[in-house]
């Protein structure tokens, strides 16, 4: 076989270009000492100029984490040239490996995963004896450079409740549209038909996935069953039901933060980016009345502790672990909980304390989902199958692995309400619908289908295990503390159950029940109670977690005021996925974008 040209400038050429430039990127910046006024102690001078005691580093902005939200406003804070912006990121350049989607399933073993596992739970996680993983992406990108790519904007309910929580309009749907729009060049299935509910000129590639076997037998048991199918982010006009899955891929390859914010503004003069830099803590100082204020991070790289200073803000983007874990470091946080570790408390505040995550399940048999009398799906391995790849970035190769390593496209994701779900405009749960090959000799075809509740009722929480940084924080999600998030998808399952078993068009090709799940055959096989052990069983979290630092009315119930400014600490933000009041019903990298793009915009007006 000869090697394609595309294959050399799709990949080759990124590949050594990434190798040969993993290094840092140093720019050399303006220093700028702060006067006498600003009041910043010896010793936080001192780690400042360094061992070396050269001059301290200082910069207008310092920004903690180059994830979703992160390097969206390191690429608006910087654009105009006015601002000298720090990024401080743990991570280094994305591992190019994972920009080839189906590779993502190799990251949980990478160097760039956090690599996080939760306390034992009591009613998830059952096939890891309860402690559930808990991945998040860390490189530049943050975990944009290792998910699923699927683009989600959620709801617009989602943003109203946000607005009325904080009393700030600002929030609805009405005013945030356009920062999405803003921040999209949408290439999606649903382009022609609904142009107008899309941005077309923002930095974020939205495209489409070619290769969705069977699609068109799901839409027709769906038709037979009366649930539409419509654009899912289009907005108010189509909020129930399924739809196509939209992607950001580009040509076949991630398209991720890095790629959108980061990758075309390296070289502006008045950002540094230090990777492999660890933010301990934020420094700040008391003023004459008393109040805090953030003057500054001080961060670990290369095994040396040092400050940055910042003159204008810090700004913390390290996800919805880590950007609680910085600030209960820096003495912000419930006092109780601080005084057990000897931290002093600058602000009593609920940090990591409405912790909210998605827990879901896959339903699928011992061996498989249901099976069927029909070969829709085609052989990942054939080497048809892996030249279309890397010729057109197409075809069977270009989607996603799920389902324990094997290999099953999503076809289609939905979204419909559970009984107890009084507003029919706002779904309380999340349907995903994949589809499944086995190559001969077996040579069988397989759906199945999972289900995650997208507003759960449980709360949970993030604490510092101890005053050392380099520990791990302690990570409790509370799945199913309250038992109604099972009730709500038990629901859901026993919908999508008739849409299989009791369609025609699914009875025309052959399906075949599920296996029993042998940890639940206590139960009667399908009924109610099954579905209850096997959520209680299999749930695993979503990879969403969001709002251990959330922004509201105050400093009771929340961390941030809605200009996302922490509460009693002045210069000092919290953009992320963290911030977000609620969960919002879906999957959170948008939404955390939106987060980071509303925030340079809630910045910027205010320079
Ligand atoms: C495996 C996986 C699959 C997912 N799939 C999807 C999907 O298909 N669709 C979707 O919409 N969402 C998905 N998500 C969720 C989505 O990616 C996240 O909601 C979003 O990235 C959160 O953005 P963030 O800015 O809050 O944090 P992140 O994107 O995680 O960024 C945080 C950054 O801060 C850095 N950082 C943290 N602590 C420090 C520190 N102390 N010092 C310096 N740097 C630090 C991290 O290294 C990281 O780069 C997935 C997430 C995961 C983990």
């Amino acid at each position: 076989m000869t090697i394609p040209l595309n294959f050399i400038s799709r990949y080759a050429i990124p590949l050594v270009v990434a190798t040969v430039f993993l290094g840092d990127v140093n720019i050399p910046q303006q220093i700028n000492i702060f006067d006498k006024t600003q009041r910043l102690s010896d010793e936080i001078l001192s780690k400042a100029r360094g061992e070396g005691a050269g001059p301290p580093e200082s910069f207008d902005y310092i920004i903690v984490g180059g994830g979703a939200a992160g390097a969206i406003l390191v690429n608006k804070l910087s654009a105009s040239g006015a601002n000298r912006v720090l990024l401080l990121e743990a991570g280094g350049d994305p591992n190019p490996i994972f920009d080839v989607p189906n590779a993502q399933r190799y990251f949980w073993e990478s160097e760039i995963n956090w690599d996080y596992t939760t306390v034992k739970q009591e009613r998830a996680c059952g096939r890891l004896d309860g402690y559930c993983d808990w991945p998040r992406g860390k490189a530049l990108g943050g975990s944009t450079a290792v998910n699923g790519l699927l683009y989600n904007r959620c709801k617009p309910k989602d943003y109203d409740a946000w607005a009325n929580f904080t009393g700030d309009q600002s929030w609805s749907w009405a005013n945030i549209k356009e920062t999405f729009n803003s921040i999209e060049d949408y290439h999606g299935f649903y382009e022609e038909t609904n142009g107008t509910n899309h941005g077309l000129n923002g930095e974020m590639y939205v495209g489409t996935l070619d290769y969705l076997p069977g699609i068109e037998v799901f839409e027709e048991a769906l038709k037979e069953k009366g649930i539409p199918t419509g654009d899912l982010n289009g907005g108010e006009e189509f909020t129930s039901g399924f739809t196509k899955i939209d992607h950001n891929i580009k040509d076949g390859l991630r398209w991720g933060t890095y790629q959108a914010f980061l990758q075309p503004i390296l070289d502006r003069p008045n950002l540094v980016i230090y990777r492999y830099a660890y933010a301990i803590r934020v420094e700040t100082v008391s003023d004459d009345n008393g109040t805090h204020r953030a003057v500054g991070v001080t961060y670990e790289r290369h095994g040396e502790i040092r400050t940055a200073l910042a003159q204008k803000e810090v700004i913390i983007s390290g996800g919805v672990v880590e950007s609680p874990k910085i600030l209960m470091l820096s003495g912000i946080g419930p006092k109780e909980d601080l005084d057990k570790l000897n931290i002093t408390t600058i602000a009593d505040l609920p940090v990591g304390k409405y912790l909210q995550e998605h827990p879901g399940v896959d339903i699928v048999g011992s061996s498989g989902g249901f099976f069927l009398n029909t070969t829709f799906g085609r052989d990942l391995s054939s080497p048809e199958a892996i030249l279309q790849f890397i010729q057109n970035g197409t075809g069977p190769r270009s989607g996603f692995a799920f389902y324990g390593g094997g290999y099953a496209p999503q076809i289609m994701r939905g979204y419909l309400s559970s009984s107890q779900n009084e507003d029919k405009e706002w779904p309380d749960v999340h349907i995903y619908i994949r589809e499944r090959y086995s190559p001969p000799p077996n040579e069988t075809e397989e759906i199945y289908f999972a289900v995650d509740a997208i507003r759960p009722k449980s709360f949970g929480s993030i604490k510092l295990a101890s005053s050392d940084h380099k520990d791990k924080p302690i990570i409790d999600p509370n799945f199913f503390g309250d038992l109604d998030d099972i009730e709500i998808m038990v629901d859901v399952i026993e919908t999508m159950m008739d849409v299989f078993m009791n369609s025609t068009t699914y009875k025309k090709y052959g399906i075949q029940q599920l296996d029993l799940y042998e940890p639940c055959q206590a139960q009667e096989f399908l009924s109610r109670d099954y579905y209850r052990c096997m959520v209680q069983e299999r749930a695993t979290p979503y990879f969403h977690p969001t709002s251990t630092c959330r922004m509201g009315p105050n400093s009771t119930v929340a961390v941030l005021d809605s200009k996302l400014r922490v509460f009693g600490v002045n210069n000092l933000r919290v953009i992320d996925a963290s911030s977000m009041p609620f969960i919002p019903s879906g999957n959170t990298n948008m939404p955390s974008m939106l987060i980071g793009a509303r925030g340079a915009e809630i910045i910027l007006a205010e320079q």
